[in-house]
């Protein structure tokens, strides 16, 4: 919901992006620091099984920052909310030691239902103490893997009912929803060149495993779990057509 038009008139603005230390979320990070003159960063610690991506939070926002002054300066605070709750009402194969594998609904058994509306909505909460109305997310339909709740649709809702709620107006971001993981590669390019495409993958963890003993062309991994397969898939797509 996101587009040119909605940045250009946010100029001037802040911005708060949820942030996990993930592919995407940096992107998302990256796309905020160069459209907004604050950019502050929420993460969650439910429990996952694996901290290894909330771990690389810190040494990500040191590694844009190192990347450009404006960005550097563009950088506020960050922000880690503990939801021990999610974690509890969630039986899953990132909170708990069972298999990544499929369950009746065709959903990875790694969904937690609702997750990204409870995050807009802690995140809205925290928005509105700090005086920021826009957030970015990397909610993305086109490699969603099915979880209902990455959809444009939800997260339209989900505004409406956030700026309903706090009585603010809110806008949510989110730049990856359209594109496809080749093309987020190539929007990390666009917004930072090479050097962030580096950042991303020597930095960033996505692995549902927690794996960073493997070292692929596209970064740390088990190069198995879904999120790896996806992960390779987008990049062996990006490489192919810059070097086509
Ligand atoms: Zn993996």
């Amino acid at each position: 919901m996101s587009d040119e038009a909605t940045s250009d008139s946010a100029k001037g603005e802040a911005a708060l992006v949820l942030f996990s230390g993930g592919q995407d979320s940096t992107t998302c990070l990256a796309y905020a620091l160069k459209r907004f003159h604050r950019v502050e960063t929420i993460g969650f610690d439910y429990g996952q099984r694996h901290a290894v991506e909330l771990d690389r939070r810190q040494g990500l926002r040191a590694g844009l920052s190192a990347l450009s002054p404006l960005w550097r300066q563009r950088l506020g605070a960050d922000h880690v909310i503990a939801i021990p709750a999610l974690g509890e009402i969630s039986q899953t194969a990132l909170t708990r030691e069972t298999e990544i594998a499929f369950g009746e609904t065709g959903l990875p058994n790694t969904f937690v239902p609702g997750r990204n509306i409870l995050f807009l909505t802690f995140a809205a909460a925290l928005a509105y103490r700090r005086g920021v109305s826009h957030l970015v997310g990397g909610m993305c339909e086109t490699d969603y893997s099915g979880y209902p709740d990455c959809r444009d649709a939800t997260i339209r809702a989900t505004r409406t009912a956030l700026s309903l709620g706090m009585d603010k107006e809110f806008e949510i971001h989110t730049p990856l929803m359209w594109i496809d993981k080749a093309d987020t590669w190539r929007l990390a390019e666009k917004l930072g060149g090479e050097a962030l495409v580096r950042l991303i993958v020597e930095e960033t963890h996505t692995c549902y495993l927690g794996e960073r003993g493997l070292r692929f062309e596209w970064g740390y991994g088990c190069g198995e779990c879904p999120a790896c397969k996806l992960r390779a898939e987008g990049w062996r797509k990006y490489r192919a057509e810059k070097t086509a």
